[in-house]
């Protein structure tokens, strides 16, 4: 039983991590801290930008909650924390390399998942300032971009018909 109680606070907190993630994109990133975000929108990645030090920000509850929680025993407090750790990786596997290939461990996928979320995040960089932006979310987007994706699908899918009818 407690396994599964762990298991679940950690899936919880993961999910409320995309929310959090959302909010502080939506409200801080494109608002107070925007000069630290700027730099991720202004095209033209390098190896370092002054927006991975969101990464640093979003490192220190999580390791507040895996140290405290170890050091008075609450375990619960430590799968918060581990939460907040797997959503990091998440967030870094997919917007860092899955979407904006900055290290070329994966090649494009045909995943319509992958499709529909790079799609969304590439709707969110066609904004290059900060006002007036969509798509702040990462992992759960939109119906309008799964839609997208899904007539593109049929399009090509229609394309490769249609030559295949006429020879028939
Ligand atoms: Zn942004
Ligand atoms: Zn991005």
């Amino acid at each position: 039983m407690t396994i599964i109680f762990y298991t679940l606070i950690v899936a919880v907190t993961f999910l409320f991590m995309e929310f959090v993630a959302w909010a502080s994109h939506k409200y801080l990133m494109h608002g107070a801290l925007w000069g630290l975000h700027s730099d991720h929108h202004g095209g033209g990645y390098t190896p370092f930008q002054k927006n991975d030090s969101f990464f640093l920000i979003f490192a220190i509850p999580c390791w507040l909650c895996i140290m405290l929680g170890m050091i008075y025993h609450v375990n619960w407090v430590v799968a918060i924390g581990g939460g907040i750790f797997l959503y990091g990786c998440c967030y870094f596997l997919v917007h860092d390399v899955v979407i904006h290939q900055r290290f070329k461990w994966f090649t494009r996928s045909n995943n319509k998942y992958i499709k529909v979320i790079r799609w969304a995040h590439k709707m969110h960089h066609k904004h290059l300032d900060k006002e007036n932006g969509e798509s702040f979310g990462l992992l759960i987007v939109p119906a309008k971009y799964w839609r997208k994706i899904e007539k593109d699908e049929e399009a090509i899918n229609g394309s490769r018909n249609t030559p295949q009818h006429q020879d028939a």
